[in-house]
């Protein structure tokens, strides 16, 4: 365990957020210690503003709970407390976890240096692994050192303590983020099988971060990425739509092209990629790689970027063609394309029950394909009034550009949405 002030470790104080702070504050005053934790001391000491603030603390959720006025415990298999400051645009939440202990079948190894903690401390302590050694329920309150160790990577297994400014660090964590290195702690091998999430999270914190996999975490990856099959559908879905907005999208793709990941591990990549791992040749994959760019881009500059839309983007090929078959076969069109879409999502997204919002936007977003063909009548109005409107006309755009609709048809929309009563129904007048 090491300790390390300002002068070593730098962090900016301005990045911190005062919340995160304040939750700090409180806990430490009611007795208990309290640290920053994983991802946002990374990120800070990167110089980055990180993007969501973690508290860890030795209080257990119900103490936690006790000190707030605005607490939440939630989750099952993990619990947490969701502290909750201001409203609406001010909405901001602070996620604080009880430090974990290390469970009697991980690897004592795992603890750094020699304050091992030995098998007889760990005994009693118990939690429930699926036949792969896949970590299913974990509720078990331990030390910070075996908290440290219980997370992925060096660099993601550091505390931060704001007011004495302090970095504390079990795993050489901060050597790695100097040598921008990524390293699993513990022995590699058996973390992937404990939660192969991790080798998604290995591809995608590489590609966000621009750091080099050190090659004892490298080396098992492709051996343990047939675990992925394992992991609920629904758990790699929300680490995939991670992965493809970190900024960094198509370097993600490249990375988990080396990794021999690209390909039949996940259903939505298997979408858009071709059998050696790359973007579809021509128009096709050009649209996505559009997309993707687009994505890219939209994050460097700040803004949001909805995965709906990405999401989107990458199905509408298939989505596309499902619908001319079904409408080949005697459908008439829309239930055609209502039918495609359901299709497509079982088959690529699975279970959707659980997404309502983010099927209803890419449905919604898809959906009004056709209906920017129709010029006429009232459709024109009531398509700009949707409150998806401008997503979908986005959608537009970018098959414009690969050269799928005319331009012509976006400029017309564009002059529609923007024009006066008076100029709408010229330009209705003039599609006829
Ligand atoms: P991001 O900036 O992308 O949110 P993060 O590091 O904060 O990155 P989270 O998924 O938010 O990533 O997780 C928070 C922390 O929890 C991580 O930094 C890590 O310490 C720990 N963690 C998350 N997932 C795992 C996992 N599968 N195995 C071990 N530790 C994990
Ligand atoms: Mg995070």
């Amino acid at each position: 365990r090491i300790e390390v002030g300002p002068a070593e470790h730098g962090i900016d104080p301005e990045l911190l957020d005062e919340r995160a702070v304040r939750v700090v504050k409180t806990l430490t005053e009611g007795g208990f210690e309290a640290y920053i934790v994983g991802g946002a001391v990374r990120d800070l000491l990167l110089g980055r503003r990180p993007k969501d603030f973690d508290v860890a603390t030795n209080a257990t959720p119900e103490q936690v709970k006790g000190l707030f006025r605005r607490a939440f415990i939630i989750g099952r298999r993990f619990r947490i407390v969701h502290v909750v400051y201001g409203r609406g645009r001010e909405h901001e939440v602070i996620e604080v976890s009880t430090f974990r202990a290390l469970l009697a079948n991980e690897s004592a190894e795992q603890v750094a240096g020699n304050e091992k903690t030995s098998k007889d401390e760990l005994a009693g302590k118990s939690h429930v692994v699926d036949a792969s050694g896949r970590v299913l329920r974990d509720n078990v309150w331990g030390p910070q050192i075996e908290d440290a160790a219980r997370r992925d990577f060096t660099v993601n297994a550091m505390y931060y303590e704001p007011v004495k400014q302090m970095v504390v660090d079990y795993h050489g964590g901060l050597a790695d983020a100097k040598k921008r290195v990524l390293r699993m702690i513990g022995d590699p091998e058996t973390r992937y099988r404990e939660d192969p999430v991790r080798i998604v999270r290995a591809v995608r914190f590489a590609a966000k971060l621009g750091f080099e996999l050190e090659p004892k975490t490298r080396a098992p990856v492709k051996a343990c990425a047939q675990l992925l099959a394992n992991v609920p559908i629904s758990r790699l879905f929300d680490e995939m739509i991670k992965l493809l907005q970190t900024g960094h999208s198509l370097a993600s793709l490249e990375e988990l092209r080396k990794q021999g990941l690209a390909r039949g591990v996940f259903p939505i990549l298997d979408a858009v990629l071709d059998e050696q791992g790359n973007l579809h040749a021509g128009a096709r994959g050009q649209f996505v790689r559009r997309a993707f760019e687009d994505t890219d881009r939209r994050v460097a500059e700040g803004r949001s970027v909805a995965p709906s839309f990405m999401l989107a983007c990458m199905l509408w090929h298939e989505v596309q063609s499902r619908w001319q078959r079904l409408r080949e076969a005697g459908e008439s069109p829309i239930p055609a394309l209502q039918q495609a879409i359901d299709l497509v999502f079982d088959a690529r997204i699975g279970d959707i029950s659980g997404r309502g919002k983010l099927a209803a936007d890419m449905r919604e977003i898809w959906m009004m394909q056709p209906r920017f063909e129709r010029r006429s009548g009232n459709g024109p109005y009531s398509l700009v009034d949707q409150p998806r409107y401008r997503a979908g006309f986005d959608f537009l755009l970018l098959r414009a550009e690969v050269g799928e609709v005319e331009m012509g048809l976006v400029d017309w929309w564009e002059d529609f949405a923007l024009g006066s009563d008076e100029e709408r129904r010229a330009l209705i007048d003039e599609a006829r």
